[in-house]
């Protein structure tokens, strides 16, 4: 770590159950960041931004169909508190989607270029659509599944963003890794560590003799025929990215 850190990027997460984001920040590499003042992870309550008796977060759908659906006034009281005036105008504003752009290892690359982003976590049915049409910048979707609410997605992006800003992980650590740039977008090659033969399943001959022409071709091949194998799989499977 840097002697004297300072603050990369602040995440504002807003969802209905900041409890849910406690235990992922709380350990390893992104609380490592985060008490080296690297990275802050605001956690925002939609309901402490409601304005009635009974804190109404959600309500019926307009038009019938089961399911409630979050009610546009506490997003947007919540996020415009937040950001304030300035910040609103140039802080991406991304809504956690199932029918969002779908999350890659780019899009993370990408936000983690940014000072600030701010996440909104759905629930129940959805969000009322104007908070996507008039809050929101944009929407992102972690895969072609639907979850009970945006707050697993939304650590899932403060992660993978995370990873990719300055000092989070060591400054030796691989910039080589599945889906990078650096990488070609094929999948990282498999690795070996210790001991060298476990329950005779024998580390392969070139990773041990320090032959590091050799091991970088190896390894090129082996990330190549993985990648190959495991997302001509996923595609064959039929994927519904239009991408
Ligand atoms: N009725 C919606 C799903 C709502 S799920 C539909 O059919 O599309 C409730 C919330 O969980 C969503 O508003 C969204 O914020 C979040 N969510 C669910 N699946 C997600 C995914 N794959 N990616 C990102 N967010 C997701």
């Amino acid at each position: 770590m840097p002697p004297l850190s300072f603050l990369r990027m602040k995440f504002d997460i807003f969802t209905l159950f900041p409890g849910m984001f406690s235990g992922p920040f709380a350990e390893s590499i992104i609380k490592r960041a985060m008490d080296a003042g690297l990275v802050e992870i605001a956690v925002h309550n939609i309901r402490d931004y409601t304005t009635d008796k009974h804190h109404i977060t959600d309500d019926y759908a307009y038009g019938g169909g089961g399911g409630m659906v979050m009610k546009p006034d506490p997003i947007f009281a919540a996020v415009e508190g937040v950001l304030g005036a300035d910040a609103i105008a140039s802080t991406p504003i991304i809504l956690m989607s199932p029918g969002g752009r779908r999350f890659t290892s780019a899009i993370a690359r990408e936000l983690a270029q940014l000072p600030r982003v701010a996440l909104v976590c759905g629930h129940y049915e959805g969000v009322d659509e104007r908070v996507r049409e008039h809050l929101c910048t944009d929407a992102l979707s972690i895969g072609d599944y639907v979850l009970t609410g945006g707050e697993l997605p939304a650590m899932v992006i403060t992660d993978a963003v995370s990873r990719w800003i300055p000092s989070v992980l060591p400054e030796f650590a691989p910039r080589n890794e599945s889906f990078s740039e650096e990488n070609e977008g094929l999948l990282e090659y498999p690795h070996y560590t210790r001991p060298a033969d476990f329950r005779g399943w024998k580390v392969p001959e070139v990773l041990l003799n320090g032959n590091h022409a050799q091991i970088n071709k190896w390894r090129k091949e082996q990330a190549a025929a993985r990648t190959q194998h495991i997302l001509g799989a996923n595609d064959a499977q039929g994927s519904t990215d239009p991408a």
